[in-house]
């Protein structure tokens, strides 16, 4: 009860100079804005400040510490393990932190933190540029950067991170930082990849690239009991794919909500369209597809061809792990396991990383997972509450039934809330130590624990 007092006296103190909105349990919008992207994450935070500029995300740090508050912080809220909100502590939410600023002279952008990857494409495409981002558009550019960024670009301009130019980042005590190769590069080099440890992003400046506007890609889909040669196809070709081609396999359901599954294709070409054209052909020839949504189209609209798919307010499960290979073996023990998928919305997906993002360094920044291969995903997804436990039974038997074929790494942005083990180490590898130093030096109290936790080394 003395807690709530004081909270409550702070924030009406807090609220004079604070330009955003401040929100406690019981305000108006406190309910629609503790919500994020995953359903199963209801997290009641002591206060939501919702900030419109770095000096507000600099005030809310410090009355957070005022309030001897836990903090958790809000990019686009996509984080499927909830790592953007939190129960009883502050919610520092960036969602209407919408700056984006093209510097047309030196290709560069310069995008707040609450800006989502549709926002951040709809200006740079203006221009014809781009930078590699997510796949789903409603993503946010902040936590999908800092750790990792795998997206339809990454072949050819390596992943989102691999592309910051710079970074203005409010640390713990509420000062402000801008590190990049040259400015503090140690924080510069842990930001990238460590995922929300070291402060909070308020400015990211991006590197970005001609692309499009029209591309090559798209969706194809064939029959689900074509699966093993589909699946063996998309091995083939992986095998050997232009930087300017991103190919990911998928074994999902029609979208029209039948239930039917199908095994599917999605990619993205970047390059001229008539290589893209020549690129595609080897999918679209190998049968007679059920579904071909392949073909020219603007960058943007492949960006948010697969929003629906994934509405706000879903359910969400995920497990996933880096393969060691794709052998038959694994193929035939993903299509084994889908086929008893209980929800419509489940999928199983691989993606292939290959070109620009596997030719970086392990140590050149904190994300490891440099060599070319597959990434396999168990993403899945419901809408009735009853179906959770056999959603989460599937999944993780699903998991169990493809560990034989798993490497050791994970990658961070995908990690769920109940990996069993601190599955932390797994997605820094060979980086965690130095990561881990690099906590002690700038976040030693780790303030910034609500994510993928780097602790402090002792
Ligand atoms: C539908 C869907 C599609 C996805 N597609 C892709 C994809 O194509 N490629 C890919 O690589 N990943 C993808 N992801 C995973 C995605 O990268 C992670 O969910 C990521 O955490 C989302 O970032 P966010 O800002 O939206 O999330 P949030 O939940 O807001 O934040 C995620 C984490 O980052 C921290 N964070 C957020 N903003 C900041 C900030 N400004 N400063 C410091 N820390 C911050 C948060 O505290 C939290 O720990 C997808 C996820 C979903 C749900």
């Amino acid at each position: 009860m003395t807690v709530v007092r004081s909270v409550a006296a702070e924030a009406a103190e807090f609220g004079k100079t604070f330009r955003g909105t401040l929100m406690r349990p019981g305000d108006a919008g406190y309910e629609e804005a503790r919500k994020v992207h995953n359903g199963l994450v209801n997290k009641r935070p002591a206060l939501i400040a919702q900030c419109s500029d770095t000096a507000d995300v600099a005030d809310a740090i410090r009355l957070a510490q005022r309030l001897g508050l836990e903090v958790a912080v809000r990019g686009g809220g996509h984080n499927v393990a909830g790592r953007a909100t939190i129960d009883g502590g502050v919610m520092i939410d960036l969602s209407l932190m919408k700056a984006i600023k093209v510097d047309l002279e030196r290709r560069r952008v310069h995008a707040q933190g609450g800006v989502t990857w549709a926002e951040l494409n709809r200006e740079t495409q203006r221009h014809g540029l781009a930078v590699t981002g997510g796949i789903v558009s409603s993503t946010g550019i902040a936590g999908l950067t800092l750790g990792g960024g795998l997206g339809w670009l990454m072949g050819k301009y390596g992943l989102a991170l691999d592309n910051l130019a710079s970074l203005e980042l409010v640390n713990a005590l509420g000062g402000l930082i801008r590190t990049s190769k040259t400015e503090e590069p140690d924080l510069f080099w842990a930001a990238r990849g460590g995922g929300g440890n070291f402060g909070i992003a308020t400015t990211l400046e991006y590197q970005l690239h001609s692309v499009g506007p029209t591309i090559t890609g798209g969706l194809i889909a064939y029959p689900f009991d074509r699966s093993r040669d589909v699946l063996s196809l998309y091995r083939e070709r992986t095998s050997s794919l232009p930087d300017e081609q991103i190919l990911f396999a998928t074994l999902a359901h029609a979208p029209d909500g039948s239930g039917v599954k199908l095994a599917a294709m999605v990619t993205c070409h970047c390059g001229s369209l008539a290589a893209g054209e020549l690129a595609m052909r080897p999918l679209k020839q190998f049968d007679t597809p059920a579904m071909d949504g392949i073909g020219p189209m603007a960058y943007c609209e492949l960006n948010s061809m697969l929003d629906t798919a994934y509405p706000k307010g879903a359910f969400n499960y995920w497990k996933s792990t880096f393969l060691r290979e794709l052998s038959d073996d694994a193929l035939r023990t993903m299509i084994d396991c889908f086929a008893r998928c209980p929800t419509p919305m489940g999928q199983l997906v691989i993606e292939h990383i290959h070109g620009a993002a596997a030719r970086v360094g392990v140590e050149e920044t904190a994300f490891p997972h440099r060599q070319e291969g597959y990434n396999f995903l168990i993403l899945t997804q419901w809408l009735d509450v009853a179906m959770t436990d056999r959603c989460i039974a599937w999944t993780r038997d699903t998991y169990a039934q493809m560990e034989p074929f798993a490497a050791s790494g994970k990658y961070v942005n995908y990690l769920g809330d109940d990996e069993g083990m601190d599955p932390v180490p797994a997605a820094y590898g060979s980086n965690y130590r130095r990561l881990r130093e690099l906590k002690s030096k700038y976040d030693p109290k780790n303030c910034f624990r609500m994510n993928q936790n780097i602790r402090p080394s002792a």
